[in-house]
């Protein structure tokens, strides 16, 4: 017998901007008294999980390389992260991140696609059904530059993103919770 993968047996991705999507945007947040979770953010997350996405982090982490602090910093964000999310259930089923400078060439670092093709094979998914959720021009960039969907949420930057006209092509939310509703709509409609 043969296996081919229909559009229907891949999973779909949502791809969560971190900074000013799930959590505030402090700059450069890297200590656990600095990761403030934006209100209804852990509630979105796990919806998220019940319309069948499997949810992952892509974030740009350009404070490293500018030395304003470690991955291993990083990374204990990601675990407190995980530790409440856990409280509730719930779960970031991977972080990918990138800590190329902007203007760097990487292609890893947003709106590049690196991430999330990196997502897309680990968790064998289709783009095109999945959905790209921030607060920046980088992340709307993002979903474009893989075909998939995005929603700009108004918290961090966005609404700057928006009334700077950055948005481009996108749905527009309030919050993490709001774009969940976004996608319910789509998913009413046959997405
Ligand atoms: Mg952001």
């Amino acid at each position: 017998m043969t296996m081919t993968a229909s559009p229907e047996t891949l999973n779909r991705l949502a791809l969560l901007d971190r900074d000013g999507t799930i959590n505030v945007d402090h700059n450069y947040v890297h200590t656990r008294d600095q990761f403030d979770v934006i209100p209804g953010a852990v509630e979105a997350i796990k919806r998220l999980h019940g319309l069948g996405f499997s949810v992952v982090v892509v974030t740009n982490q350009s404070g490293v390389q500018r030395g304003k602090y470690t991955v291993e910093q990083m990374h204990d964000v990601h675990d407190y992260l995980q530790d409440i999310l856990q409280e509730h259930d719930s779960r970031i089923d991977a972080f990918y991140y990138s800590t190329a400078m902007p203007g760097s060439p990487d292609i890893r670092r947003k709106p590049m696609p690196g991430m999330a093709l990196e997502a897309a094979r680990d968790f064998n998914a289709d783009l095109g059904r999945s959905v790209v959720i921030g607060d920046k021009t980088s992340d709307i960039g993002l979903a474009r530059n893989v075909g998939a969907r995005s929603i700009l949420v108004r918290t961090g930057h966005g609404r700057e993103t928006e009334i700077g006209g950055g948005a481009g092509e996108t749905a527009i939310a309030d919050d993490l919770t709001g774009a969940v509703e976004v996608i319910e709509q789509w998913l009413r409609e046959g997405w």
